[in-house]
Protein backbone atom coordinates (compact mmCIF):
# COMPACT_ATOMS: atom_id res chain seq x y z
CA UNK A 1 0.00 0.00 0.00
CA UNK A 2 1.19 3.65 -0.68
CA UNK A 3 1.08 6.68 1.71
CA UNK A 4 -1.79 7.28 0.01
CA UNK A 5 -3.85 4.24 0.26
CA UNK A 6 -3.98 2.92 -2.74
CA UNK A 7 -2.99 -0.31 -4.25
CA UNK A 8 -0.43 0.57 -7.26
CA UNK A 9 -0.07 -1.87 -10.45
CA UNK A 10 3.91 -2.13 -9.69
CA UNK A 11 5.35 0.69 -7.66
CA UNK A 12 9.12 0.64 -7.49
CA UNK A 13 10.45 -1.30 -4.12
CA UNK A 14 13.25 0.48 -2.37
CA UNK A 15 14.33 1.15 0.97
CA UNK A 16 17.23 2.76 3.29
CA UNK A 17 19.78 1.32 1.16
CA UNK A 18 18.90 2.98 -2.26
CA UNK A 19 18.26 6.32 -0.16
CA UNK A 20 21.93 5.80 1.30
CA UNK A 21 23.26 4.85 -2.53
CA UNK A 22 22.35 8.16 -3.91
CA UNK A 23 23.21 10.46 -0.80
CA UNK A 24 26.67 8.88 -1.62
CA UNK A 25 27.23 9.40 -4.85
CA UNK A 26 25.39 13.03 -3.89
CA UNK A 27 28.48 13.07 -1.69
CA UNK A 28 31.23 12.37 -3.74
CA UNK A 29 30.16 15.02 -5.49
CA UNK A 30 29.96 13.30 -9.20
CA UNK A 31 26.51 15.30 -10.25
CA UNK A 32 26.54 14.39 -13.49
CA UNK A 33 25.90 12.55 -16.62
CA UNK A 34 28.94 10.47 -15.57
CA UNK A 35 31.62 9.11 -13.11
CA UNK A 36 32.43 6.42 -10.80
CA UNK A 37 28.45 5.17 -10.37
CA UNK A 38 28.02 4.97 -13.77
CA UNK A 39 31.26 3.27 -14.85
CA UNK A 40 29.89 0.54 -11.80
CA UNK A 41 26.72 0.17 -12.51
CA UNK A 42 27.34 -0.51 -16.55
CA UNK A 43 30.02 -3.39 -15.08
CA UNK A 44 27.30 -5.15 -13.03
CA UNK A 45 24.74 -4.89 -16.21
CA UNK A 46 27.23 -6.61 -18.08
CA UNK A 47 28.15 -9.33 -15.37
CA UNK A 48 23.97 -10.03 -15.33
CA UNK A 49 23.08 -9.95 -18.77
CA UNK A 50 26.60 -11.45 -20.02
CA UNK A 51 27.33 -8.03 -22.50
CA UNK A 52 28.50 -5.01 -22.73
CA UNK A 53 25.98 -1.90 -21.63
CA UNK A 54 26.08 1.35 -22.22
CA UNK A 55 23.50 3.31 -19.47
CA UNK A 56 21.29 6.03 -20.66
CA UNK A 57 18.99 8.31 -19.68
CA UNK A 58 15.93 5.87 -20.71
CA UNK A 59 14.99 2.85 -22.40
CA UNK A 60 13.34 4.73 -25.34
CA UNK A 61 16.91 6.48 -25.82
CA UNK A 62 18.50 3.19 -25.93
CA UNK A 63 16.38 2.19 -28.61
CA UNK A 64 16.95 6.13 -30.37
CA UNK A 65 20.71 5.12 -30.02
CA UNK A 66 20.04 1.91 -31.92
CA UNK A 67 18.27 3.28 -34.55
CA UNK A 68 21.34 5.37 -35.06
CA UNK A 69 23.74 2.35 -35.04
CA UNK A 70 21.95 0.59 -37.43
CA UNK A 71 20.97 3.35 -40.24
CA UNK A 72 17.60 3.78 -39.45
CA UNK A 73 15.91 6.01 -41.60
CA UNK A 74 13.31 6.51 -44.93
CA UNK A 75 12.87 3.10 -46.72
CA UNK A 76 13.63 0.80 -43.54
CA UNK A 77 11.47 -1.61 -42.59
CA UNK A 78 11.06 -2.12 -39.16
CA UNK A 79 9.49 -5.36 -38.24
CA UNK A 80 7.78 -5.51 -34.48
CA UNK A 81 4.94 -7.48 -32.53
CA UNK A 82 1.91 -5.27 -32.21
CA UNK A 83 1.66 -5.91 -28.64
CA UNK A 84 3.81 -3.63 -26.83
CA UNK A 85 4.47 -0.60 -25.75
CA UNK A 86 5.09 2.25 -28.29
CA UNK A 87 8.57 2.82 -27.62
CA UNK A 88 9.54 -0.18 -29.40
CA UNK A 89 9.01 1.12 -32.60
CA UNK A 90 8.66 5.00 -31.80
CA UNK A 91 12.35 6.15 -32.36
CA UNK A 92 11.98 4.37 -35.58
CA UNK A 93 9.02 5.90 -36.66
CA UNK A 94 10.37 9.06 -36.30
CA UNK A 95 13.43 8.84 -38.32
CA UNK A 96 11.08 7.57 -41.17
CA UNK A 97 11.34 3.98 -40.97
CA UNK A 98 7.95 2.13 -41.91
CA UNK A 99 6.72 -0.39 -39.13
CA UNK A 100 5.51 -3.81 -40.14
CA UNK A 101 3.51 -4.83 -37.52
CA UNK A 102 3.04 -8.68 -36.41
CA UNK A 103 0.44 -10.51 -34.57
CA UNK A 104 1.04 -12.39 -31.39
CA UNK A 105 1.89 -16.01 -30.63
CA UNK A 106 -1.03 -17.35 -28.85
CA UNK A 107 1.33 -19.81 -26.97
CA UNK A 108 3.57 -17.59 -26.16
CA UNK A 109 2.81 -14.18 -26.42
CA UNK A 110 5.44 -13.02 -28.03
CA UNK A 111 6.00 -11.89 -31.59
CA UNK A 112 4.43 -14.92 -34.01
CA UNK A 113 7.36 -16.31 -35.54
CA UNK A 114 5.66 -17.67 -39.01
CA UNK A 115 3.60 -14.10 -39.07
CA UNK A 116 7.29 -12.77 -38.92
CA UNK A 117 8.49 -15.04 -41.28
CA UNK A 118 6.01 -14.49 -44.06
CA UNK A 119 6.28 -10.73 -43.43
CA UNK A 120 10.21 -11.08 -43.70
CA UNK A 121 9.78 -12.74 -46.99
CA UNK A 122 7.58 -11.02 -48.44
CA UNK A 123 9.27 -7.55 -48.05
CA UNK A 124 12.37 -9.51 -49.26
CA UNK A 125 10.91 -10.30 -52.56
CA UNK A 126 9.10 -6.59 -52.60
CA UNK A 127 12.24 -4.95 -52.13
CA UNK A 128 15.29 -6.69 -52.49
CA UNK A 129 17.97 -4.42 -51.17
CA UNK A 130 15.55 -2.89 -48.42
CA UNK A 131 17.32 -2.21 -44.84
CA UNK A 132 15.00 -4.68 -42.49
CA UNK A 133 15.18 -4.62 -39.13
CA UNK A 134 13.38 -6.77 -36.42
CA UNK A 135 12.58 -4.83 -32.73
CA UNK A 136 11.62 -7.78 -30.68
CA UNK A 137 9.84 -7.05 -27.64
CA UNK A 138 10.17 -9.41 -24.60
CA UNK A 139 6.35 -8.31 -22.85
CA UNK A 140 5.77 -8.13 -19.03
CA UNK A 141 9.03 -10.06 -17.61
CA UNK A 142 9.51 -13.01 -20.40
CA UNK A 143 11.58 -13.41 -23.31
CA UNK A 144 10.77 -13.94 -27.26
CA UNK A 145 11.70 -16.79 -28.49
CA UNK A 146 15.67 -15.73 -29.53
CA UNK A 147 16.27 -19.05 -31.12
CA UNK A 148 14.16 -18.68 -33.80
CA UNK A 149 14.28 -15.01 -34.12
CA UNK A 150 17.72 -15.20 -34.66
CA UNK A 151 17.29 -17.88 -37.62
CA UNK A 152 14.64 -16.72 -39.48
CA UNK A 153 16.47 -12.66 -39.26
CA UNK A 154 19.67 -14.58 -40.27
CA UNK A 155 17.99 -16.40 -43.44
CA UNK A 156 15.98 -13.08 -44.79
CA UNK A 157 18.91 -10.96 -43.87
CA UNK A 158 17.30 -8.55 -41.21
CA UNK A 159 19.38 -6.86 -38.24
CA UNK A 160 17.50 -8.28 -34.79
CA UNK A 161 17.31 -5.87 -32.41
CA UNK A 162 15.64 -6.87 -28.64
CA UNK A 163 13.67 -4.73 -26.87
CA UNK A 164 14.13 -6.26 -23.20
CA UNK A 165 12.88 -3.02 -21.56
CA UNK A 166 10.34 -5.65 -19.50
CA UNK A 167 12.33 -8.96 -19.19
CA UNK A 168 15.13 -7.51 -17.34
CA UNK A 169 16.39 -10.46 -15.12
CA UNK A 170 15.04 -12.96 -17.29
CA UNK A 171 16.30 -16.08 -18.87
CA UNK A 172 15.50 -17.53 -22.15
CA UNK A 173 16.78 -21.31 -22.36
CA UNK A 174 19.22 -19.77 -19.21
CA UNK A 175 20.34 -16.95 -21.60
CA UNK A 176 19.86 -13.39 -20.12
CA UNK A 177 17.24 -11.65 -21.39
CA UNK A 178 18.57 -9.21 -24.42
CA UNK A 179 21.57 -11.50 -25.03
CA UNK A 180 20.31 -12.52 -28.52
CA UNK A 181 20.29 -10.70 -31.86
CA UNK A 182 22.95 -7.81 -32.62
CA UNK A 183 22.07 -5.53 -29.74
CA UNK A 184 19.45 -5.28 -27.43
CA UNK A 185 17.51 -2.58 -24.66
CA UNK A 186 16.68 -2.35 -21.13
CA UNK A 187 14.90 -0.28 -19.06
CA UNK A 188 14.66 1.39 -15.51
CA UNK A 189 11.85 3.72 -15.81
CA UNK A 190 9.70 4.19 -12.63
CA UNK A 191 7.44 1.31 -13.52
CA UNK A 192 10.25 -1.52 -14.27
CA UNK A 193 11.52 -4.26 -12.40
CA UNK A 194 14.07 -2.22 -11.11
CA UNK A 195 14.26 1.37 -11.61
CA UNK A 196 16.58 4.30 -11.80
CA UNK A 197 13.74 6.72 -11.74
CA UNK A 198 14.18 6.88 -15.50
CA UNK A 199 16.98 5.34 -17.48
CA UNK A 200 17.90 2.44 -19.67
CA UNK A 201 20.75 0.64 -21.32
CA UNK A 202 22.14 -0.73 -24.86
CA UNK A 203 23.68 -4.07 -24.51
CA UNK A 204 25.32 -5.88 -26.93
CA UNK A 205 27.78 -8.76 -27.43
CA UNK A 206 29.86 -6.68 -29.96
CA UNK A 207 31.61 -4.33 -27.11
CA UNK A 208 31.84 -1.39 -29.96
CA UNK A 209 28.57 -1.06 -30.36
CA UNK A 210 27.84 -0.33 -26.62
CA UNK A 211 30.86 1.88 -27.01
CA UNK A 212 29.52 3.73 -29.42
CA UNK A 213 25.91 4.33 -28.38
CA UNK A 214 28.14 5.69 -25.02
CA UNK A 215 30.17 8.56 -27.69
CA UNK A 216 26.16 9.28 -29.45
CA UNK A 217 24.64 9.62 -25.90
CA UNK A 218 27.71 12.20 -24.99
CA UNK A 219 27.02 14.20 -28.38
CA UNK A 220 29.37 12.43 -30.36
CA UNK A 221 32.26 13.86 -28.90
CA UNK A 222 35.59 13.27 -30.09
CA UNK A 223 38.60 12.53 -27.76
CA UNK A 224 40.32 15.65 -27.91
CA UNK A 225 40.62 18.82 -25.44
CA UNK A 226 38.26 20.81 -27.07
CA UNK A 227 34.71 20.16 -28.47
CA UNK A 228 35.22 18.18 -32.00
CA UNK A 229 32.40 16.52 -33.50
CA UNK A 230 32.20 14.54 -36.83
CA UNK A 231 28.53 13.49 -36.34
CA UNK A 232 25.66 14.81 -34.23
CA UNK A 233 25.03 13.01 -31.58
CA UNK A 234 22.36 13.08 -28.32
CA UNK A 235 22.61 14.01 -24.97
CA UNK A 236 21.38 10.84 -23.55
CA UNK A 237 24.06 9.53 -21.05
CA UNK A 238 22.72 8.41 -17.70
CA UNK A 239 23.18 10.56 -14.19
CA UNK A 240 25.84 9.35 -11.83
CA UNK A 241 23.09 9.50 -9.07
CA UNK A 242 20.45 7.44 -10.59
CA UNK A 243 23.25 5.34 -11.75
CA UNK A 244 23.91 4.90 -7.80
CA UNK A 245 20.34 4.29 -7.17
CA UNK A 246 20.36 1.43 -9.68
CA UNK A 247 23.52 -0.44 -8.14
CA UNK A 248 21.10 -0.67 -4.89
CA UNK A 249 18.18 -2.27 -6.89
CA UNK A 250 20.33 -4.35 -8.57
CA UNK A 251 21.29 -5.81 -5.57
CA UNK A 252 17.74 -6.25 -4.87
CA UNK A 253 16.95 -8.19 -8.14
CA UNK A 254 16.86 -11.44 -7.41
CA UNK A 255 14.83 -10.56 -4.11
CA UNK A 256 12.18 -8.55 -6.34
CA UNK A 257 11.93 -11.57 -9.04
CA UNK A 258 11.17 -13.58 -6.78
CA UNK A 259 8.38 -12.03 -4.69
CA UNK A 260 7.18 -11.22 -8.80
CA UNK A 261 6.59 -14.83 -9.13
CA UNK A 262 5.07 -15.52 -5.62
CA UNK A 263 2.46 -12.97 -6.12
CA UNK A 264 1.84 -14.21 -9.90
CA UNK A 265 1.36 -17.48 -7.72
CA UNK A 266 -0.50 -16.01 -5.34
CA UNK A 267 -3.03 -14.42 -8.29
CA UNK A 268 -3.35 -17.65 -10.20
CA UNK A 269 -4.85 -19.31 -7.24
CA UNK A 270 -6.98 -16.97 -6.32
CA UNK A 271 -8.26 -16.80 -10.29
CA UNK A 272 -8.27 -20.50 -10.52
CA UNK A 273 -11.78 -21.04 -12.90
CA UNK A 274 -12.14 -17.24 -13.89
CA UNK A 275 -9.06 -16.41 -15.63
CA UNK A 276 -5.76 -17.91 -17.19
CA UNK A 277 -2.18 -16.68 -16.59
CA UNK A 278 -0.81 -14.52 -20.04
CA UNK A 279 0.90 -17.06 -21.78
CA UNK A 280 4.80 -17.84 -21.62
CA UNK A 281 7.15 -20.05 -23.60
CA UNK A 282 8.45 -23.25 -21.41
CA UNK A 283 11.67 -22.26 -22.57
CA UNK A 284 11.66 -18.68 -21.17
CA UNK A 285 12.16 -18.15 -16.95
CA UNK A 286 9.31 -15.18 -16.75
CA UNK A 287 10.34 -12.81 -13.66
CA UNK A 288 6.57 -12.55 -13.14
CA UNK A 289 6.95 -8.54 -13.78
CA UNK A 290 3.61 -8.23 -13.96
CA UNK A 291 1.16 -10.74 -13.18
CA UNK A 292 -1.08 -10.37 -16.58
CA UNK A 293 -4.47 -12.62 -16.55
CA UNK A 294 -6.57 -13.54 -19.41
CA UNK A 295 -10.39 -13.80 -18.40
CA UNK A 296 -13.58 -14.98 -20.00
CA UNK A 297 -14.55 -12.32 -21.28
CA UNK A 298 -13.87 -8.53 -22.15
CA UNK A 299 -16.97 -8.01 -19.37
CA UNK A 300 -15.58 -9.96 -16.83
CA UNK A 301 -12.33 -8.58 -17.50
CA UNK A 302 -13.91 -4.94 -16.65
CA UNK A 303 -15.81 -6.47 -13.97
CA UNK A 304 -12.61 -7.21 -11.98
CA UNK A 305 -11.33 -3.95 -12.72
CA UNK A 306 -14.07 -2.19 -11.80
CA UNK A 307 -13.71 -4.33 -8.26
CA UNK A 308 -10.35 -3.55 -7.90
CA UNK A 309 -11.01 -0.39 -8.04
CA UNK A 310 -13.71 0.01 -5.59
CA UNK A 311 -10.94 -1.40 -2.94
CA UNK A 312 -8.71 1.40 -4.31
CA UNK A 313 -6.27 -1.24 -6.25
CA UNK A 314 -4.64 -0.39 -9.78
CA UNK A 315 -5.49 -2.12 -12.40
CA UNK A 316 -4.64 -2.27 -16.51
CA UNK A 317 -5.92 -4.25 -19.72
CA UNK A 318 -3.20 -5.41 -21.46
CA UNK A 319 -1.10 -3.39 -24.25
CA UNK A 320 -3.11 -1.88 -26.52
CA UNK A 321 -1.55 -3.04 -30.28
CA UNK A 322 -0.09 -0.41 -31.81
CA UNK A 323 -2.33 -1.30 -35.09
CA UNK A 324 -4.81 -0.11 -33.35
CA UNK A 325 -3.34 3.25 -32.32
CA UNK A 326 -4.62 5.92 -34.12
CA UNK A 327 -1.03 7.05 -34.87
CA UNK A 328 -0.18 3.80 -36.74
CA UNK A 329 -3.99 3.84 -38.97
CA UNK A 330 -2.97 2.40 -41.96
CA UNK A 331 -0.11 0.49 -41.02
CA UNK A 332 1.15 -3.01 -42.12
CA UNK A 333 -0.01 -5.51 -40.04
CA UNK A 334 0.42 -9.21 -40.09
CA UNK A 335 -2.54 -11.13 -38.49
CA UNK A 336 -3.84 -9.35 -35.66
CA UNK A 337 -6.67 -11.58 -33.71
CA UNK A 338 -4.63 -13.11 -31.17
CA UNK A 339 -2.91 -9.68 -29.76
CA UNK A 340 -6.71 -8.02 -30.38
CA UNK A 341 -7.97 -10.94 -28.23
CA UNK A 342 -5.76 -10.47 -25.33
CA UNK A 343 -6.13 -6.64 -25.17
CA UNK A 344 -9.90 -7.28 -25.08
CA UNK A 345 -9.64 -9.94 -22.14
CA UNK A 346 -6.06 -9.28 -20.65
CA UNK A 347 -5.60 -7.49 -17.19
CA UNK A 348 -2.39 -6.14 -15.36
CA UNK A 349 -3.19 -7.20 -11.69
CA UNK A 350 -1.26 -5.31 -8.49
CA UNK A 351 1.98 -6.82 -8.45
CA UNK A 352 4.28 -4.55 -6.65
CA UNK A 353 7.46 -6.51 -4.91
CA UNK A 354 6.17 -5.09 -1.75
CA UNK A 355 2.65 -6.02 -2.08
CA UNK A 356 2.12 -6.88 1.61
CA UNK A 357 -0.34 -8.98 3.92
CA UNK A 358 -2.70 -6.41 4.49
CA UNK A 359 -2.80 -5.46 0.76
CA UNK A 360 -3.74 -8.87 0.51
CA UNK A 361 -6.63 -9.10 3.16
CA UNK A 362 -8.04 -5.90 1.00
CA UNK A 363 -7.58 -7.44 -2.15
CA UNK A 364 -9.34 -11.16 -0.50
CA UNK A 365 -12.30 -8.74 -0.08
CA UNK A 366 -12.81 -9.18 -4.05
C1 LIG B 1 9.15 0.75 -20.81
C2 LIG B 1 9.35 0.25 -22.18
C3 LIG B 1 10.17 0.93 -23.10
C4 LIG B 1 10.73 2.30 -22.87
O1 LIG B 1 11.51 2.46 -21.78
P1 LIG B 1 11.59 3.90 -21.07
O2 LIG B 1 12.73 3.72 -20.13
O3 LIG B 1 10.29 4.13 -20.42
O4 LIG B 1 11.90 4.90 -22.13
C5 LIG B 1 10.39 0.36 -24.34
N1 LIG B 1 9.81 -0.79 -24.67
C6 LIG B 1 9.00 -1.47 -23.85
C7 LIG B 1 8.42 -2.76 -24.31
C8 LIG B 1 8.71 -0.95 -22.58
O5 LIG B 1 7.87 -1.60 -21.77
Amino acid sequence: MSADGRIYLSPPWTDAAERRAVEAAFESKYIAPCGPMVDEFERRLGKLSGLSAAAVSSGTAALDLLMDEFNVGPGTFVFAPSLTFIATVGPAVRRGATPVFIDADPATGTISIPLLEEALARRREASPSAPLVVVAADLYGQCSDYDALEDVCSRHIATLVVDAAEAVGATYKGRPAGAAGVASVYSFNGNKIITTSGGGAVLSRDPEIAARARWRAQQSRENVVWYEHREVGHNYRMSNLLAALGIAQLEKLPEIIRRKRATFERWKQFLDGCATPFPCSQDVESTRWLSVFLFESETARDAMSARLAAVNAESRPAWKPLHLQPVFAGAEMHGGEVCEDFFRRGLCLPCGAGLGESDWSRLSLL
